[in-house]
């Protein structure tokens, strides 16, 4: 699903943000990736998420070299396989949740009233069934986080890409997030997130840890094994 190899990300006035990484994720797995503030996780997620190329190196994802597509291939690659959560939400403030949602749709082609269906099923997923005419301010951290993951769902993506996606929640709301993330592993997508908390990292099957900009460990648990 996701191929780098020998991956730099630099930037100016002599930041290196990644050095030499290389990195495989196979479809369907669930991955963390761990590792300080500052240590280039981020970097790897944007470039993964091809929202951002790479200094040198490849970047392949579901079988499509980056590097050989325009901007207007990158956006589509992007709109219709691959999903993304921020720490924060990044919803529409004002706007009705489930059109929150069906903004998700809107560089993939489908129709307008389609999109709202398709919306309001990736809502009843999350369990915001109840929740679609809300306003993102009307809803708890937790619940707005479940309508970003929705939105990044709804198109169905190969990947979804999760940076720090329980940041900003307390620790009930950040289970209910990660065991959305969990679902979404069990129903074949790939999931790969980005997380300082330590118990989230242990709950998942794989670990990757960074440490300036390279990758430290790769490490892969059975479930319930202690890592
Ligand atoms: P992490 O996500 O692990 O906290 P980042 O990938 O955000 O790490 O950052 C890795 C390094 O690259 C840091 O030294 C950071 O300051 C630097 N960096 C990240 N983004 C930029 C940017 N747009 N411009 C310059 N330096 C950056």
């Amino acid at each position: 699903m996701i191929v780098l190899d020998r991956v730099s990300k630099r930037y100016a006035g002599d930041v290196v943000a990644l050095d030499d990484v290389s990195l495989r994720v196979g479809y369907g797995e669930l991955v963390a990736i761990v590792g300080p503030s500052g240590s280039g996780k981020s970097t790897m997620l944007h470039l993964i998420g091809t929202l951002d190329r790479p200094s040198s190196g490849t970047v392949h994802v579901d079988g499509y070299d980056a590097a050989k597509l325009s901007d207007r291939e990158l956006s589509a690659l992007r709109a219709t396989r691959i999903g993304f959560v921020f720490q924060q939400f990044h919803l529409a403030p004002g706007v009705p949740v489930v059109d929150n949602v069906a903004d998700g749709l809107l560089y993939s082609g489908v129709p307008r009233r389609r999109r709202r269906e398709r919306a309001e099923a990736a809502l009843v997923r999350v369990g915001l069934g109840h929740r679609l005419g809300h306003r993102p301010h009307e809803l708890s951290g937790g619940e707005r986080q479940r309508v970003a993951v929705a939105r990044a769902v709804v198109g169905e993506p190969a990947v979804l890409l999760a940076d720090e996606p329980t940041g900003n929640l307390d620790s009930s709301s950040g289970a209910g997030v990660l065991e959305l993330l969990h679902d979404l592993h069990r129903a074949g997508t790939t999931v790969v997130v980005i997380t300082h908390d330590r118990e989230i990292a242990e709950s998942l099957p794989r670990r990757v840890r960074m440490r300036d900009g390279a990758v430290r460990h790769d490490s892969v648990f059975a479930p319930g094994e202690v890592g």
